[in-house]
């Protein structure tokens, strides 16, 4: 099976209960306007395009280490690789039952497809995830705790996410992290935050080249 993929990250800290591995899938065809991700937006091509074996080895590295609590699943749009997607979410289901870490380990997936589209067209989906953030973002309406936009829905699948995302505040919103040659903001930006980084890193000599809230 193969995955379109934007990028993995370990000590994801701001989308989701805990200390989390991410994934990001590649390609978006909704396309909400003032989108922070449109790098994400184009389908994958062959510089994308990886074995979803590579991933399953990269999460198992990181679930063998321990101290994961979860793993959120974002993009671009994840059940546009609906298939993938599956496969990936089946195979997280057998890690979790092999689990033998202290910690539980919840499964949430970000998506901008309604949660009635979800529910009818993805049912096969939804109870390998803990929980999931259904919804387009929506510019200007006020954002909502793990959530761009108060419309989106964070629907608690599973008595883990009850009881961890019930009355659930993030700690912090966003962080950025530096791999040398790329700087990643993770997270849910408020309206202006990232205006405000591009201006406090000008203003520190560092111009941004590119950027992935711009097309
Ligand atoms: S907010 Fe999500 S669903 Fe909307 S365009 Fe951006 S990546 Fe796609």
């Amino acid at each position: 099976v193969k995955l379109g993929l934007n990028k993995l990250h370990s000590g994801v800290t701001t989308l989701g209960y805990g200390n989390r591995l991410g994934i990001w899938f590649q390609g978006c065809s909704i396309g909400c306007p003032g989108c922070c991700s449109r790098d994400t937006w184009a389908a994958p091509d062959a510089g994308t395009t990886i074995e979803l074996e590579e991933v399953l080895a990269w999460i198992a590295k990181h679930l063998a280490e321990g101290h994961i609590d979860g793993i959120s699943v974002s993009g671009g749009e994840p059940l546009d690789q609906a298939p993938a997607l599956l496969t990936l979410l089946r195979q997280l289901q057998r890690y979790r039952i092999g689990n033998t870490q202290q910690r539980p380990l919840d499964i949430l997936v970000f998506t901008g497809y309604p949660i009635a589209t979800v529910e009818k067209q993805h049912a096969a989906l939804l109870p390998l995830c803990d929980s999931i953030v259904a919804g387009p973002y929506r510019e200007g309406r006020p954002k909502a705790p793990l959530a761009g936009s108060n419309n989106q829905v964070h629907r608690l699948l599973s008595p883990l996410a009850r009881k961890r995302y019930t009355n659930w505040q993030a700690r912090k919103s966003l962080q950025v992290e530096f791999d040398g040659e790329t700087l990643w903001m993770i997270g849910i930006p408020e309206k202006g935050d990232l205006e405000q980084f591009e201006q406090k890193l000008l203003e520190s000599g560092i111009p941004l080249g590119s950027a992935s809230w711009r097309s």
